[in-house]
């Protein structure tokens, strides 16, 4: 059967040379026939799918990745234009309520292989080690059944692997330096770090983030224009689709692009057995699979396991303990802008560039727990604008009078930690997509403690602003990263999947992706996802066939493969430091 596998701009076609020079992929695709039983099915090639499928196809596994939207062909399809850009968002219909509402659709999560990973800003930092037993040291959220030692090395590989530039000395949480040196300054980050300097806060400047400050390979360094959130045509910024994905390939697994899965397939000895799908078309496909991963993201994981209710799982599927779609978390993500007499020029630089951790941890003189970061924002035009219309109420020639003063504009973001509510969920609404399946409804509110941190940080941003001589402080509302849904843990009776990511409920089936997140910290998340899914892919790989035929679980702590690592990582490029966990 011939598949469409290019982009959304262009017409489906049926060439085997599927992706442009950028990525440089020579070999053709393998092909799987629906029939034939794979070993995994991997539903979402995005931040997590891209790195699983990696991993998996290099270990010699059958791998079969199913993704709801186009196979990017980064040279051909990407536009350097904010407005051009829109189509790498999942703009499928989505209900939002809550108390606090948050702002779904575009700029919320990827469609297409890469994921969210391809309009990600790249800002790549660690968890804290506090941040896996918030429960134990602050009395709230709950503890990770991992501490940061166990994923400690996986962040320190990953961070090669994609790679991410940085300072030699990182001061936060557990301190390390990064493999590449930091970026040279915009403007936003050189306000930054001129308020953080005033007011004596540390600063970090240049990173880290998963953009080239020289070049990796085929990949060239940044040029620092700022269109990263719109995939960065020059393939500077990480992306699965071309860090991971193009090695996935090469060792057979097979992508399959505009493939909707709608429902996951379970046999009667309570084993999934593949996964239901519609393809371009909307034709209706069953996938045969010895073992499934769920890799959709925080909203589109929830909706398909609850959508995959069935007989023996009539709540869900995997949701025996009633929390699929709970504990849904989202960072605050406030935007504050300064007005400086000088030129700032927020595009001239990727928007991620510096940043202070300094009130990241629980302070006891505070009245609230956990803490926040301060980062670059730089907003390009469009986004500036609904920035500055949601928090100065301007429109028509009002509007028009701020625009011509953008570039005297900066913006710096609050990334705050709101803590994991059972309230906060997925769940599903009556309203159906183009497909027929009912759409995710998404319910968030702000409890005590997050309404008293986004009130300490707003305001710390705005002293910063000051402090680096804006005349004039605006600020927006905001959400960012959503994670949770379907958290791992312990105790089967209040989360869903273990602390390799196995469902508790159904042995062959997991889930790997920003879900499976029991706190989300004040880093930006997707450098933990990533570091997850290899976690997640060696735990696998010692399994081997266990996985497909035994319902034993076998908790032992894997070796870290980094022989799997992409080629390349350890050789290209102009690494800084030597590499040490
Ligand atoms: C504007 C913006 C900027 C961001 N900047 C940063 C940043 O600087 N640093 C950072 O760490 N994080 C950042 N993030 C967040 C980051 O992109 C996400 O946290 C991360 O990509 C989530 O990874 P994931 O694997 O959970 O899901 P995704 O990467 O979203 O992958 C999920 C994939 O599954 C597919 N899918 C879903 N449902 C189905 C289905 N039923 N069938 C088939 N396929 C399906 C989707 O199309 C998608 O490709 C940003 C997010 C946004 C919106
Ligand atoms: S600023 Fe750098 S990373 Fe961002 S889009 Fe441009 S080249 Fe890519």
């Amino acid at each position: 059967m011939s598949k469409p596998i290019l982009g959304k701009f262009r017409k489906p076609q049926t060439d085997k040379k599927i992706l442009g020079p950028m990525q440089r992929i020579s070999p053709e695709m393998r092909r799987f026939s629906d029939d034939e039983a794979v070993d995994y099915c991997i539903i979402g090639v995005g931040s997590a799918g891209g790195v699983l499928s990696q991993r998996l196809a290099k270990s010699g596994f059958k791998v079969v990745g199913l993704e709801a939207g186009p196979f990017w062909d980064t040279e051909r399809d990407w536009v350097s234009d904010e407005k051009g850009s829109h189509e790498l968002y999942w703009n499928d219909l989505r209900l939002t309520g809550g108390n606090n509402p948050l702002s779904l659709g575009d700029n919320n999560s990827g469609k297409g292989v890469g994921g969210g990973s391809v309009h990600w800003a790249a800002f790549a930092p660690r968890l804290h080690p506090s941040d896996f037993r918030i429960h134990t040291e602050d009395g709230v959220g709950v503890d990770w059944p991992i501490s940061y030692d166990e994923l400690k090395p996986y962040y320190a590989l990953l961070e090669r692997e994609i790679p991410v530039a940085g300072p030699a000395y990182f001061p936060w949480g557990d301190p390390h330096g990064y493999p590449y040196g930091p970026h040279p300054m915009g403007g936003v980050g050189d306000i930054l770090v001129k308020g953080c300097t005033k007011l004596g806060i540390r600063s970090c400047a240049g990173g880290p983030v998963a953009i080239l400050s020289g070049s990796h390979g085929n990949r060239p360094h940044c040029i620092y224009r700022g269109f990263c959130l719109q995939g960065c045509k020059v393939g500077a910024k990480a992306s699965t689709l071309i860090t991971h994905v193009p090695e996935a390939l090469e060792y057979g697994a097979e992508i399959r692009a505009h493939s909707m899965a709608f429902r996951i397939s379970m046999d009667k000895n309570n084993r999934t057995d593949g996964v239901f799908y519609y393809d371009s078309l909307g034709r209706e496909h069953f996938q045969r699979a010895k073992a499934v991963i769920v890799s959709g993201y925080a909203i589109e994981t929830p909706r398909l396991l609850l959508n995959s209710a069935c007989p023996g799982h009539g709540n869900g599927l995997a949701n025996s303990s009633g929390t699929v779609g709970k504990y849904l978390m989202a960072q605050a993500g406030n935007v504050v802008g300064g007005r400086f007499e000088s030129l700032v020029r927020m595009y001239k630089a990727p928007p991620a560039h510096a940043l202070t951790e300094e009130f990241y941890e629980t302070d006891p003189k505070r009245d609230f727990a956990r803490g926040f970061a301060v980062q670059t924002v730089g907003p390009l035009p469009i986004a500036f604008a609904k920035q500055m219309m949601a928090a100065k109420g301007v429109w028509g020639w009002g509007m028009r009078r701020v625009m011509m003063d953008y570039n005297h504009w900066a913006a710096l973001g609050v990334l705050g930690e709101i803590l994991p509510w059972a309230d906060n969920c997925v769940e599903l609404a009556e309203q159906k997509d183009q497909w027929g399946i009912p759409v995710a409804k998404v319910t968030f509110n702000l409890h005590d403690n997050d309404n008293k941190l986004i009130e300490f940080a707003k305001n710390k941003v705005e002293e910063l602003l000051r402090a680096a001589g804006a005349q004039d402080v605006a600020q927006e509302k905001r959400f960012a990263h959503l994670v949770g849904g379907a958290r791992m843990g312990n105790d089967p009776g209040s989360s869903v999947v273990d602390k390799f990511g196995r469902t508790h409920d159904v042995s062959n089936l997991f889930v790997c992706d920003g879900s499976i997140l029991p706190t989300q910290g004040s880093a930006n998340p997707g450098l933990t996802i990533q570091s997850l899914a290899a976690r997640t892919a060696d735990y696998l790989i010692s399994q081997g066939d266990k996985v497909f035929t035994s319902e034993q679980r076998d908790m032992t702590r894997p070796p870290v493969r980094r022989e799997l690592s992409p080629k390349g990582t350890f050789i290209h490029g102009i690494p800084r430091l030597s590499f040490a966990e």
